[in-house]
């Protein structure tokens, strides 16, 4: 390994920045001018956006909720996020405090961002690695001491995948993590989809294109095809507001929005 490869990725905060973006959607303060004005221009073209980020985020509990219900212990959180709140490992502790969580992330203002909200808090630890290289994440001496995947664990690729441009191969890179899952182990992913607001998806994808990270809207069908062979649990590929929604604020916007823009699904490896 070179020097060159060993840098860390430098930390520019005068492009806007994807993650915290999203932080100012979800009405965080982990955000900077330049996000905020790239965010309210992604508002101006399609103001859902805001309500999409904060579905997404629920979706996330709802679905983190559910496994530690069906008695998952163990949790490899790839796109960790910025948000302080209804972080996978609060959620998971609620119900399991003994769950194992790892995060992964790529980005140094999340991992600063991780470890200083995480220190003292037991059971969770968080890796720097690269979603495109998931050799890297799966063989972490971390996320292997910490994880046992001979037993069931949920892989989590929410929010993510839509980072990965097609040149990345993001049907290879997910089918590598469906494969070291397993049986009765889990995939959790969501994705944005094009196919309700397709006069948007230019427009929006050129602002996050001037972004430290690019975005790449995919069709439902796209979506569908990254949960490969696993058997989704109900309901399915749905809307993330309309993954088993428990709240008005859910269930108001799943009858607003029936057509897919956010795409969510929990998927379980028989
Ligand atoms: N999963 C959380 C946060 C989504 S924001 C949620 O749904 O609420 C997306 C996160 O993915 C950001 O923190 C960003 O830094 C991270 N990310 C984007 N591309 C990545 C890559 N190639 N490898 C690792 N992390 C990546």
């Amino acid at each position: 390994m070179t020097d060159r490869d060993e840098a860390p990725k430098s930390v520019d905060l005068s492009t806007p920045n994807a993650a915290r973006m999203y932080d100012y959607f979800l009405g965080g303060k982990d955000n900077l001018a330049p996000d905020r004005a790239a965010a309210e221009m992604v508002l101006g073209i399609a103001p859902q956006i805001r309500l999409a980020a904060r579905q997404n985020r629920a979706f996330l509990g709802r679905a983190v909720r559910y496994l530690a219900e069906a008695g998952i212990r163990q949790f490899l959180d790839i796109g960790t996020g910025l948000p302080t709140q209804n972080n996978v490992h609060e959620v998971a502790h609620t119900i399991a405090p003994d769950a194992s969580v790892v995060y992964v992330d790529n980005d140094p203002v999340v991992l600063a961002h991780g470890r200083a909200i995480l220190a003292g808090s037991q059971n969770v630890h968080i890796v720097q690695a690269d979603l495109r290289r998931p050799e890297e994440i799966l063989d972490d001496p971390e996320v292997r001491e910490r994880l046992d995947f001979d037993r069931p664990v949920a892989i989590l690729l929410v929010a993510i995948v839509h980072f990965l441009q097609d040149a990345d191969d993001p049907e290879k890179v997910v089918a590598r993590f469906r494969d070291a899952l397993p049986s009765g182990g889990y995939l959790v992913l969501s994705h944005v989809c094009g196919d309700a607001l397709p006069e948007a998806v230019e427009p929006v994808t050129e602002i996050y294109r001037r972004s430290s990270t690019p975005i790449i809207t995919r069709s439902t069908e796209r979506i569908r095809g990254l949960f490969g062979d696993l058997e989704l649990v109900e309901p399915g590929l749905v809307n993330v507001s309309a993954w088993r929604p428990d709240n008005v604020e859910s269930k108001l916007i799943t009858e607003r929005y029936p057509q897919s823009y956010f795409l969510a699904g929990v998927a379980r490896k028989p």
